[in-house]
């Protein structure tokens, strides 16, 4: 039995890209040399990287006016890329904390700049994202993380502000359709829906850059990455090539509108599935549920080894909460098809029976 994999990410990628990342690492489209032993200068992997970029621009409709990056160092290093990059002396920025990757974005943005958190819902262990709340129009950007990976809440729709908009998108980017006139700067980690971890991808609008004046590390200097089309220094190249592998499998698979239904499905059946089943209970507020990484807990503590314990059996794996929310999460990204989580959903009914 194949099983299931609903890691939070590091997580689940098509089949066939593993299939063909194997076979790159052993000799690349015929080469007779391994993708890992190339230059990342050879035309071979230059056409492999010109590929990716053309296609998350076609497939999110990047504008002209936004330059794509793909950099190391995690999207944990965007916490301070963006600050460092975006804040000139004096300035202040504004951040909605909405949980743990939130939290750590504002802890690295105060090294660079004062910072104020203009909404949160630490105070109910993040379980919804906050509605209502004021931007002062002379801070530079605000800054949001649109799916919250260990929460399970997700924004349904951008906040409206009138100041340039930053995301951390690392565990919902490409499941949804983005409008770009809304944003200035979106990264987000590969290791969900876009490929193996060691890549980030950074979308970034070039005029958000022309009053930025200080000296910064090359490395660390979007100017710099830009003008080198991230090739500044050798790039991570194997993560580049499976991410652009899943990027021609999204395409074959109908792009976003596609992938965005059958997200919509695999959610709905769970969701109804937690609400139905009288044993479980969903941690995030119906209206805030994310749609990548669906967090719930069961009423009686006692049986969440015997559940998991039961998911493993069934060959579904990844289950277990994230110590912060406890009980389960199953994340449920772009390549888990509908029979993944139907496979879940049959478990935790068995699981009811048994235990009625
Ligand atoms: N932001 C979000 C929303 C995440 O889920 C994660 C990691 N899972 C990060 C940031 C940190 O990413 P990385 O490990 O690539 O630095």
């Amino acid at each position: 039995m194949r099983k299931v994999n609903f890691s939070a990410g590091p997580s689940i990628l098509p089949q066939e890209v593993f299939q063909q990342a194997s076979e790159a690492v052993l000799n690349f489209e015929g080469t007779g040399l391994s993708l890992l032993e190339m230059s990342h200068r050879d035309k071979a992997f230059v056409q492999v990287y010109e590929e990716a970029v053309s296609l998350v621009k076609e497939l999110l409709a990047v504008p002209s006016e936004f330059e794509v990056l793909f950099l190391s160092g995690g999207a944990s290093s965007q916490f301070f890329m963006v600050p460092m990059n975006l804040l000139q002396d004096g300035e202040k920025a504004a951040y909605i904390n909405t949980g743990t990757w939130s939290t750590k974005a504002i802890d690295e943005a105060q090294l660079f700049g004062e910072i104020a958190v203009v909404a949160s819902s630490k105070s109910s262990n993040f379980n919804h994202i906050p509605k209502h709340y004021d931007v002062p129009a002379h801070f530079r950007y605000l800054h949001y993380t649109s799916n919250n990976t260990i929460y399970g809440t997700q924004f349904q729709s951008e906040p409206n502000v009138s100041i340039p908009l930053v995301s951390d998108m690392s565990s919902d980017i490409f499941s949804r359709p983005i409008d770009f006139s809304k944003f200035d700067l979106i990264y987000a980690g590969a290791q969900k829906n876009l490929g193996p971890a060691g890549v980030t991808l950074v979308l970034i609008r070039r005029s958000i850059l022309d009053r930025q004046s200080k000296k910064l590390p090359s490395m660390l200097d979007y100017r710099i990455h830009i003008a080198n089309e991230s090739m500044y220094n050798t790039p991570p190249v194997f993560p580049i090539y499976v991410s652009m592998l899943t990027l021609r499998w999204l395409k074959a698979l109908g792009g976003i509108s596609a992938i965005q239904l059958r997200n919509d499905a695999k959610a709905k059946l769970l969701y109804d599935e937690i609400d139905r089943n009288s044993l479980f209970q969903g941690h995030a507020v119906p209206e805030d549920r994310s749609r990548m990484n669906v967090t719930f807990t069961i009423k009686d503590a006692s049986l969440e080894k015997d559940f998991l314990a039961k998911c493993e059996e069934n060959g579904c794996e990844g289950l277990k909460g994230h110590r912060s929310v406890g009980g389960f999460r199953a994340s449920i990204y772009n390549a888990m098809d509908l029979s993944g989580v139907e496979r879940l959903v049959s478990i935790m009914k068995q699981f009811e029976d048994e235990k009625k």
